[in-house]
């Protein structure tokens, strides 16, 4: 049987894939891929309900909503309108969180963002969905500001903490994803092997260009998603098959759905 792969985390409605989204969503399709589809502010958030609602296209591409801490200052009560207009039709809440190299002039950003980060938990709280979480540089704030939100399933995209930080996370029961950095980043490879394997996701944060063995190809490619799967099979003694049924298991626990 052929796996069924997920991408846990790209931006599929970035302006990057304007020109060649239907070939991007054939070969999606084709493969037996599937795709959490996730957003930056409003915009994005109403572009992407659009182009994913068709149900041939919503069975393999999730739609993921949200206000990216880039977008802390985006109109919340038109998010939430946007939310409660399309509760059905959205699988999580991301992607959300906190960045304080967004921050260019005072203090107050921060805690702006800190404010829009929580209505968008109590959002995901509400309506029962799970989210996805940018964490750069704000991983004790972030991991300090979660217990107080009863939340499905949480997923640190790109996991960029510490030892100490994925311990944490792992006590949380928060799921943590690794992408195309991990084939030449040592930090990283050290992270993965002090996962608990039934947290581990895989994404490609498209269209995000990775370097080093990847040559700054556009991430859009399937081939770098294959890398990070073979790559973890590699490093935790799992042939492709068994490690595309843990991480299928995975998806599906993190989604609360089966894919
Ligand atoms: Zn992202």
């Amino acid at each position: 049987m052929k796996p069924v792969l997920c991408d846990s985390h790209i931006h599929l409605t970035d302006p990057v894939y304007d020109n060649f989204l239907p070939s991007i969503l054939a070969t999606i399709r084709g493969l037996d891929l599937k795709a959490c589809s996730v957003t930056v502010n409003n915009s994005t958030s109403l572009k992407g309900l659009r182009l994913f609602e068709e149900k041939s296209v919503h069975d393999f591409v999730y739609n993921f909503i949200g206000i990216h801490p880039q977008y802390a200052t985006e109109n919340l009560s038109k998010f939430e309108e946007i939310v409660i207009d399309n509760v059905n039709n959205i699988d999580g809440i991301g992607e959300i969180g906190l960045d304080p190299s967004y921050i260019h002039e005072n203090e107050t950003q921060y805690a702006t963002q800190k404010k829009t980060f929580q209505l968008l938990l109590e959002l995901a709280e509400k309506y029962n969905k799970p989210i996805s979480i940018h964490s750069r540089k704000s991983m004790d704030d972030i991991l300090q500001v979660l217990p107080s939100y009863k939340i499905q399933s949480s997923l640190l995209h790109w996991f960029n903490g510490n030892k100490k930080h994925l311990k944490q996370a792992m006590d949380m029961n928060i799921f943590v994803s690794y992408g195309p950095v991990l084939l030449y980043s040592p930090d990283k490879k050290v992270l993965l092997k002090e996962t608990n394997i039934d947290k581990i996701l895989v994404e490609t944060d498209g269209p995000v260009k990775y370097s080093n063995c990847f040559n700054y190809l556009p991430s859009s490619s399937i081939s770098h998603l294959l890398s990070v799967i073979k790559y973890i099979g590699d490093t935790l003694n799992l042939d492709f098959e068994d490690i595309s049924n843990l991480l299928k298991s995975n998806s599906e626990n993190f989604l609360g759905k089966i894919i």
